[in-house]
């Protein structure tokens, strides 16, 4: 049998890792890591945001865009965004095709999510049980958008800090619900597929068994969920958090998983935080089947979280020259990554 465990030379000089969801490649170079890690934590004078504050638009009572106004919510609040990116009476449906000049009509909604009225919180700093709520909301929007008839996938994420494009320090998520599936689900979709027709199994339960016997890249689990720096990690600090038990989609979780889905969420954005002593910037989202009324039983329900953060509170990782033009590289490997994150405590640097 090939040696595949970490010790193989081939780990150890620049080598290649395959992303089977997406049957893309990323170059590993380890190699240029060998100097001790710095891990130096930057104080960037960050301030502690108010619970309330009058001039942002997500706080409750306050006015937003238009003549529209936050009401006095007291946990999850969800509207249409005021800036939507999709909209649902664009014109009729309709296809151009001009030789290379190929487009279509796309109708959608855009929703944004306000996880707690406190604006100077986050997952990592709500109580568990305020987090549930947020997940008995994606599962009910989930529903709702889903069961319209143009509405084919439903996107769930949330950009987190200024670094990922956040505008508003807010706890929010944001929902964008469109007609077709979008290109990272659609790859991942056929993947999966694939992967089913050839082995009988889900991809992303087997991929779960591997990690848990393999332990090397476990970041925190619990009865129901497991989040991995993934083999194939591209981000310094990514991760991918998988449902242990079959499900397609949030609405499908029963109430242990829920719970059990916002006990991971807080300890894994806690581990994060710790990290730098930062409020970690991300971009996060959920992969679920689409709403289509098509079956599909290859998928299983999961969440990226893509940090660019890399060496400190203020370095980042870029993605340019060889990445724009060849494929993503990463220096640290994906195992050394997962035990960082492993080694840090549950318990917020802030409310120590
Ligand atoms: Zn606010
Ligand atoms: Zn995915």
């Amino acid at each position: 049998m090939e040696d595949t465990s970490l010790n193989s030379d081939l780990f150890k000089q620049p080598h290649r890792r395959y992303n089977p969801l997406t049957g893309e490649w990323i170059l590993v170079s380890p190699h240029r890591t060998q100097r001790p890690w710095q891990g130096q934590v930057e104080k960037t004078g960050q301030e502690q945001a108010p619970a309330y504050d009058p001039n942002c638009y997500l706080c409750p009572g306050n006015p937003r865009a238009g003549a529209n106004q936050t009401p006095k919510y007291e946990s999850v609040y969800i509207f249409d965004n005021d800036y939507p990116a999709l909209l649902p009476d664009t014109l009729e449906a309709s296809f151009k095709e001009d030789g290379l000049l190929i487009a279509r009509s796309e109708r959608g909604l855009a929703k944004v999510i306000c996880f707690s009225p406190r604006h100077d919180l986050t997952l990592a700093r709500m109580e568990t049980k305020d987090i549930r709520t947020v997940v008995d909301a994606w599962a009910e929007q989930y529903t709702t958008l889903g069961s319209l008839d143009f509405i084919n996938h439903v996107q769930i994420f949330e950009n987190r800090g200024a670094m990922m494009g956040a505008s508003n320090p807010h706890p929010h998520g944001q929902i964008w619900a469109e007609e077709i599936i979008p290109n990272e689900p659609s790859k991942e979709q056929a993947a999966q597929a694939k992967y089913m027709q050839e082995h009988g199994t889900r991809l992303l339960q087997d991929y779960v068994k591997l990690e848990l016997e393999d332990k090397s890249r476990i970041v925190v689990e619990n009865t129901e969920w497991l989040v991995v720096v993934p083999f194939w990690a591209v981000w310094p600090f990514e991760t991918l958090v998988m449902c242990k038990r079959p499900a397609g989609t949030i609405a499908e979780l029963d109430s242990a998983q829920r719970d059990g889905l916002a006990d991971i969420l807080k300890r894994l954005t806690t581990r994060y935080d710790n990290l730098f002593e930062v409020s970690f910037p991300y971009s996060m989202g959920f992969h679920q089947s689409p709403t289509d009324g098509k079956y599909y039983p290859h998928h299983q329900l999961h969440a990226h979280f893509y940090p660019p953060l890399l060496r400190s509170a203020t370095i980042r990782k870029f993605m340019v020259g060889y990445e724009l033009l060849g494929n993503a590289q990463r220096d640290i490997t994906a195992e050394s990554s997962a035990e960082r994150l492993r080694s840090l405590s549950e318990e917020h640097y802030t409310l120590r």
